[in-house]
């Protein structure tokens, strides 16, 4: 063997092996009973869950890749006790719903209308071809389901995250899956440009805690209750009082970025993707006053 083969070998043998364990480690799923029969996923992604019924699973959001939604959809398989019957995706984000096309054979996928919209438009190169398991099945404000016994009740709340979350309620099991619309303990990711609301927030988690739940699984962070979703409820109505508040007085964004005192974000971790995103109070602040002031507006 030439001395330049056997060392592109190694290279290659080496790239083979970091690739399987990135894989492996990003395939990788905590999972954790939230109560009666739904089940929370943790990995690289949004929270899942995994709603077991006598004919088998329903899970709702499918995290970042396609093999993920595989890993996902035989974990819910064993979880649930049989096929996955239906998913649904709480929004149109990639760390929600590009594992979809791991879930080959799911015959119903639901979501609301705005968020096939924002599917359509914002991550079109994505979705495009077969198997990419797009919605099939879309609501304006309500769509409710009955698989096995089990009542799954999807709502579309109002504007925070974006214009088109949904929440879904597991009626029996009295748990409730917030999505995006709740991070717990984490400041929260805000897309103003597809139509979400810093000002609306609160009010749509009023709307939320009306609900007959007693667990709540956030979009991120750990599975709460009814009063963890509140502090992030009333979180979010500081934020906004403060982003007015400086807009109102024509302070730029450099000094409502100084001057900026919020009370309710105490033990708030900030979430990072390198050179895309970073979720901290910076960010937040941002957000809050380039909706009050007018910077940004959603996109048509
Ligand atoms: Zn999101």
């Amino acid at each position: 063997m030439k001395k330049g083969f056997r060392a592109l070998l190694v290279v290659a043998l080496l790239a083979a092996v970091t690739v399987g364990a990135l894989r492996w480690k990003l395939s990788g799923l905590e999972h954790e009973r939230v109560s009666g029969d739904v089940h929370m996923l943790q990995g690289l992604g949004g929270n899942v869950a995994v709603l077991a019924t006598s004919e088998g699973a329903v899970v709702v959001d499918t995290m970042t890749f396609a093999f993920q939604g595989e890993a996902i959809r035989e974990l819910a398989e064993e979880l649930g006790g049989g096929p996955v019957q239906a998913i649904l995706n709480t929004h149109y984000h990639l760390d929600h719903s590009h594992g979809n096309p791991g879930f080959d054979g799911a015959p119903e996928v639901v979501a609301t209308a705005r968020t096939l919209h924002h599917m359509l438009t914002r991550d079109a190169d994505f979705w495009e071809g077969d198997g990419r398991k797009l919605p099939n099945t879309t609501f304006e404000t309500r769509h409710e389901m009955n698989i096995g016994g089990k009542t799954i009740r999807a709502i579309y709340p109002g504007r925070g995250h974006t214009d088109g979350d949904l929440v879904v309620l597991f009626v029996e099991d009295r748990v409730l899956h917030a999505g995006d619309l709740f991070f717990n303990k984490r400041y929260p990711n805000i897309d103003l440009e597809a139509g979400g609301s810093v000002r609306e927030w609160a009010a749509t988690l009023d709307r939320v805690l009306e609900l007959n739940f007693d667990r709540v699984i956030p979009g991120h962070g750990e599975a709460t209750d009814r009063a963890g979703l509140r502090a992030f409820r009333d979180f979010m109505a500081e934020l906004w009082e403060q982003g007015q508040r400086a807009a109102a007085a024509g302070w730029t964004l450099k000094k409502t970025l100084a001057m900026t005192r919020l009370e309710l974000d105490q033990g708030y971790d900030t979430m990072e993707i390198p050179l895309l995103l970073k979720l901290d109070r910076d960010f937040v602040v941002s957000r809050a006053w380039q909706e009050a002031s007018g910077a940004v507006t959603a996109d048509p």
